[in-house]
């Protein structure tokens, strides 16, 4: 877990004053070492908390808020008022921060002790106060952050920290993202488009476009034996019937080409630094590849399988912000049990109260949620520009609670929609030989499907197991974007209320930063 996050570092802050004088501010120094060291030595961070000293004014505050801002393993700063610390000398350091900011309310001392508490303690274990202080600063500034509230011991109170640093982490790693979208979006499909200049400015991440004759360079630099070795690493990896191992078989040919489509996409991506692409199953290079050879002759469903399950982000029909979404899903969940994966809505299943929806897509599901080892398959696919033998993962998925979600463009702001969901077991569909899974949209079917469609959301999603709607709640405030939440709360009269309410906060926010 630790390995995952290890070249990243969360800066801790303590504010104080000089007031008490020095011998305060070496205490205050103290118990703060002390404090970062047990947080460290919990187990339950996954990102390691540097101690960055005591803030006694107003220039100690902002040179710390810019070195964090300067530092390239720092990814957030956390907060902490040991004692009073006057507020306004935050208010500079505050405007320079711009990293996830978390503000933790704790105390040095546990319990109080009432037989020998005098002034002096009293002086110094005053977060009671001083936090109270600093919160009003930023809630006077409209600075986004998280507040965890509770004793820096308690591992429940650990855990909220926890999840914030997986969520900064993410947000780290979407600054720098580039994705690549291999043909662009699908003709006249609204909710997947979007303005990629705004989605940079808000979300750090980087769209990018990439013509198939570009692809194809790749393409035709990759070897021979390197296409074999992957095939007996699939045929290892997968299940498979061994018939699928005859080379002289239309499938085997099929299972070949997957493993080419996948080395090219994978050169192309590592050449780039790409950390999340799109496909369009319209553009696949050269229509006439059967004759030259050149191409992609399926859709490269099992690359996309593949390479999803490595922490690329991946979005079909051009849907780079479905892309961007499950590269900072699979990133947040790194090290947690039960996976994640780009899914879409296919159909219903009516059955009163357990009524469903199926997940699936036409191939590009990640195996990490799978229940048991895929099966490698390969079948007529009937859809796109290519309706050709294709190699696919076909699995059901893993049952239990997770939580799917989306972002989409409203014009002039980004709405992430959360819907906890809760998966039933989905069945082999041997007519439809695909990966999927199979849930219960929370709080029920008819509330939590009518609620996503109303809010405008993607028949995409990025879903994960193992996240709650806690990380969705510290992502949007990191990115300072809209989130709807659809729960077990979620009624439609409320919803309906929410979505207007949101439409005036919005734009008041605007002006008011
Ligand atoms: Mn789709």
């Amino acid at each position: 877990m630790i390995k995952a996050f290890e070249n990243y570092e969360i800066w801790f802050v303590t504010g104080a004053q000089l007031l008490y004088g020095g011998d305060a501010v070496v205490a205050v120094d103290g118990h703060s070492s002390e404090m970062v060291a047990g947080m460290n030595a919990s187990g339950i961070l996954p990102v390691k908390v540097v101690y960055k000293g005591t803030a006694n004014s107003s220039q100690e505050v902002a040179d710390v808020m810019s070195a964090a801002e300067a530092d390239g393993k720092c990814i957030g700063v956390i907060t902490w008022m040991h004692t009073f610390s006057p507020a306004k000398m935050w208010i500079h350091g505050m405007q320079k921060l711009r990293k996830p900011l978390l503000h933790f309310h704790t105390q040095y001392n546990e319990e109080i002790p009432w037989d020998t508490m005098d002034m002096d303690f009293m002086n110094l274990n005053q977060s009671a106060h001083g936090d109270r202080e600093f919160g009003h600063i930023l809630a006077r500034m409209r600075k986004n952050h998280k507040t965890v509230v509770g004793y820096w011991k308690d591992p429940k109170v650990l855990a909220h920290i926890a999840v914030w640093q997986r969520v900064a982490a993410a947000w780290a790693d979407a600054q720098d993202m580039r994705i690549l979208r291999f043909g662009d979006q699908m003709n006249n499909v609204a909710v997947t488009d979007g303005d990629k200049v705004e989605a940079e400015i808000r979300f750090g991440y980087h769209v990018d476009y990439m013509p198939f004759s570009e692809v194809m360079t790749y393409f035709d630099k990759v070897e021979d034996k390197d296409v074999d070795e992957l095939v007996r690493v699939y045929f290892n990896e997968y299940d498979h019937a061994p018939e699928l191992e005859d080379k002289t078989t239309e499938a085997y040919r099929k299972v070949w080409n997957s493993a080419k489509a996948e080395l090219t996409l994978r050169a192309v991506l590592t050449d780039k630094g790409a950390k999340a692409f799109t496909t369009n199953f319209d553009d696949l290079g050269d229509v006439n590849v059967n004759e030259t050879g050149r191409g992609f002759d399926q859709i490269p469903g099992l690359a996309s399988q593949r390479l999803m399950a490595e922490g690329y982000g991946f979005g079909a029909e051009g849907d780079w912000k479905s892309a961007a979404l499950c590269r900072t899903v699979w990133f947040m969940g790194q090290g947690l049990p039960k996976g994640c994966s780009f899914l879409e809505d296919y159909t219903l299943h009516f059955n009163g109260e357990q009524s469903a929806i199926l997940q699936a897509h036409m191939l590009e599901i990640c195996p990490l949620i799978a229940d048991a080892k895929p099966k490698l398959e390969v079948h007529h696919l009937g859809i796109g520009v290519r309706k050709e033998q294709t190699a696919r993962l076909v699995f059901t998925s893993k049952t239990g609670d997770g939580v799917a979600a989306t972002v989409v463009d409203m014009g002039g702001r980004f709405r992430l929609i959360v819907n906890e969901v809760k998966c039933i077991q989905s069945k082999p569909l041997p007519k439809l030989p695909v990966a999927s899974a199979l849930w219960i949209p929370k709080p029920n079917f008819e509330v939590g499907a009518g609620a996503w469609i109303m809010a405008g959301g993607t028949h995409h999603s990025c879903f994960s197991y193992d996240l709650t709607p806690e990380y969705w709640e510290d992502y949007a405030e990191i990115a300072d974007i809209e989130m709807l939440l659809i729960n077990d709360e979620t009624t439609i009269p409320n919803f309906k209320r929410d979505l207007r309410i949101n439409e005036i906060y919005y734009m008041l926010n605007k002006a008011l930063k």
